[in-house]
């Protein structure tokens, strides 16, 4: 059944049509002119139009134009009837936009079926461009959805494209997501779309702007029930109470599910103003895009899960990562903080660890030249083939070696190390690695020959004190008998031969000798002595004036040039004077001794630090290498014999080291001498 619009001024043709098609169980309204038409036409739609073309005022053939002009009835079917069968008057119709033209008297057969004719040739075109415009929505909006991955971007172009398909006047979608986080999705949620409907929905609506809004509309408590549900098909709800979206104009709404594998995801909402809008076609699309969205839906779902279990995973990678770099580090600064140089290297003898006390001093070498690189290309100051020899049989035998070596620096001052070898394994049984440590043990090496020299000094003490008294006694009686022989001899006792010369001469060398074994026996004496003599405050700077001036009145002196630096504010030390001024006086002959042919003597005193420096320097023959290790031995002396004892060093030493201080010696030889004492100075009280 369809309805019809006859348009015929004469009233008797009207009812004749009005009954053909009547009869034939069509709806027929009727009009006499064309505004009367045209009012018909927009209260309520027709299927076609009968349209005769002469009326009054405005003919068929205007009514027919306007028509076709307007958007509502531009494809409406229109049939034109005429009384004349003229060829003139069919071009014109068909120009006009008619679909047919009947010439009147036309039979009940011809009309009707010239009628359902164009009926149907109109549905089937409506047909077509409903269904071409549903395929071009569907293909667009399954683009759109391909590049939608994030649920925020489904409802948003599900409901966008909604929007712009049909003439709704609100289209929203909302997704229920599980759980979101909040903090990540701060930065996708600006202020315009609102798009967070609950902790666990995103949702959007294009109101009737045509603009995006937040998601503030729809009813989330509402809907989530509906979902609750599992609703499996779409509503169409006319009452305003069932309304999920906040708007007061709007009379129909059309809300379609987002369904995927029997679960509600979410809901596609259209809302319009007149039920007409929302008809068989829009239904049809709101439905094909609810199923698009559910798909996208889900596949942004999978998608989101992903990107949850990937951040969580490049999470922990990052905080394994933390450990491990906090780990290496603080092994790193222990490497570096232990008072040892160490470095490791591999089986192919590249380098692997470098500490930081490697890096410092004489020998050192910065890390970023040694890391990575074979060792003998670094360490290229000792012989290859001993580096090579050691390393080898660390890594064949896997012991412990320790070896310790002496450096010697550019400024001459030695350094005593304690090389260690330590074997490592990594994995398993072999050697890996092999680490050596450089441990300074100067200090430890310095100290225990400063103990031994001492022990040795206390030792031969001991045995002088002992030796002196036993010799002094009979030296003293080897000495009066010939003074006595002497005395007699002079008197005239044994008359006047030459025997008596020879006698006298005799006793003079037994005299002389004697008391050459005395000025030993004395030196010995002052070596035994137990010095914990009284200690005073003591001014350096007068007891080494005093010195000189004691030296430059000895005949031994006369070519020596005898200088004394003294700076003003030398501070006092405390100890004996006596002692002080013999040890300074003991340095200083040997310096005189050492320039036979002549020199400079230089006695410098000043302050250094919380010491005292004292210097004895000369431009004497010097003190080879070999020699500089035991001149404090006693007994040792380079003179000849009646020259010198070999004591006068160890005195001094004795004396320096019992007032706290220290005796040091730096010498080149042909160029001359400088021996150091350091002593400490007085504290303020
Ligand atoms: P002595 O002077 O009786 O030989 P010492 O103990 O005073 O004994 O000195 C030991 C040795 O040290 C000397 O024989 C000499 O070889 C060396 N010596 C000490 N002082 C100097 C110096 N200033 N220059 C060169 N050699 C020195
Ligand atoms: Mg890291």
């Amino acid at each position: 059944m369809f309805t019809l619009l006859i348009v015929d001024d004469d009233e008797r043709a009207r009812a004749f049509l009005q009954g053909v098609f009547e009869s034939a169980h069509h709806q027929v309204k009727a009009a006499a002119d064309a505004p009367t038409a045209l009012r018909m036409l927009h209260r309520e739609p027709c299927d076609l139009i009968l349209l005769d073309i002469e009326l009054p005022g405005v003919d068929g053939l205007a009514l027919c134009r306007l028509l076709r002009a307007q958007e509502a009835t531009r494809r409406l079917p229109i049939i034109i009837i005429s009384a004349h069968d003229d060829e003139e008057q069919k071009v014109d119709a068909f120009a006009a936009g008619a679909d047919d033209f009947i010439v009147k008297p036309a039979t009940r057969r011809e009309l009707l079926s010239r009628v359902s004719t164009q009926i149907e040739a109109a549905q089937r075109e409506r047909a077509l461009v409903g269904s071409n415009r549903e395929l071009g929505f569907l293909a667009d909006l399954g683009r759109g959805l391909l590049v939608a991955l994030e649920p925020l971007q489904v409802v948003r172009r599900v409901a966008g494209a909604t929007y712009e398909a049909t003439n709704a006047v609100l289209c929203a979608a909302m997704l229920e997501t599980g759980k979101v986080n909040d903090e990540e999705r701060a930065d996708e949620r600006d202020a315009a779309v609102a798009t967070q409907l609950s902790a666990d929905a995103v949702g959007c609506v294009f109101d009737r702007e045509g603009s995006a809004e937040g998601a503030a509309l729809i009813d989330a408590v509402k809907m989530k029930r509906w979902l609750a549900s599992a609703p499996a098909t779409s509503v169409r709800l006319e009452d305003s109470e069932e309304f999920f979206l906040r708007d007061e104009a709007h009379c129909i709404e059309y809300v379609a599910p987002l369904r995927f594998e029997g679960r509600a995801l979410g809901a596609l909402i259209a809302a319009f103003d007149r039920a007409q809008d929302c008809g068989e076609t829009e239904s049809r699309l709101i439905d094909a895009a609810a199923q698009q969205g559910a798909l996208a839906a889900h596949i942004s779902s999978l998608y989101e899960a992903t990107r949850a279990s990937s951040a969580s995973l490049a999470k922990e990678v990052e905080r394994h990562t933390a450990e491990a770099e906090a780990q290496r580090r603080f092994t790193e600064a222990i490497i570096d903080t232990l008072p040892v140089s160490l470095y490791a290297v591999d089986r192919s003898y590249r380098i692997v660890a470098w500490n930081r006390n490697r890096e410092l001093g004489g020998q050192g070498i910065p890390r970023g030249h040694a890391l990575g690189r074979n060792v003998f290309d670094v360490l290229t100051r000792q012989p290859r083939e001993t580096l090579e020899r050691e390393f080898s049989r660390a890594f064949k035998t896997g012991q412990i070696e320790r070896l310790e070596q002496e450096s010697v620096a550019a400024d001459g001052t030695s350094k005593h190390w304690l090389v260690s070898k330590v074997p490592m394994r990594v994995e398993g049984d072999a050697v890996s690695h092999v680490i050596t440590v450089g441990e300074d043990i100067t200090t430890r090496v310095e100290a225990n020959r400063a103990v031994a020299r001492t022990e040795k000094l206390a030792a031969v003490g001991r045995l002088a004190a002992g030796v002196v008294h036993e010799i002094n006694n009979p030296l003293a009686t080897i000495a009066a008998c010939a003074e006595a022989l002497e005395t007699r001899v002079a008197e005239g006792a044994f008359g006047q031969s030459t025997e008596v010369d020879d006698l006298r001469q005799y006793l003079s060398l037994i005299h002389s000798e004697a008391f050459r074994c005395k000025t030993i026996t004395n030196g010995l004496l002052d070596f035994s002595r137990n010095r914990a003599g009284q200690h005073t405050p003591v001014e350096l700077s007068e007891v080494v004036k005093a010195a000189a001036h004691l030296l430059r009145h000895q005949k031994r002196s006369r070519n020596v040039e005898i200088t004394v630096h003294a700076s003003p504010d030398v501070a006092p030390v405390s100890g004996d004077a006596g002692q002080l001024q013999q040890a300074v006086i003991i340095l200083a002959e040997n310096a005189i001794d050492a320039m036979p042919q002549g020199g400079t003597l230089l006695l410098r005193v000043q302050n250094e630090g919380a010491s005292v420096r004292v210097e004895v320097c000369d431009t004497g023959v010097g003190i080879p290498q070999e020699n500089l290790a035991r001149i404090f031995d006693p007994f040792f002396t380079t003179k000849e014999v009646g020259q010198g004892t070999g004591l006068g060093l160890a005195v001094c030493y004795g004396i320096v080291t019992e007032h706290g201080g220290r005796v040091a010696v730096d010498s080149v030889v042909g160029r001359g001498t400088i021996f150091v004492l350091t002593l400490p100075s007085m504290s303020e009280e």
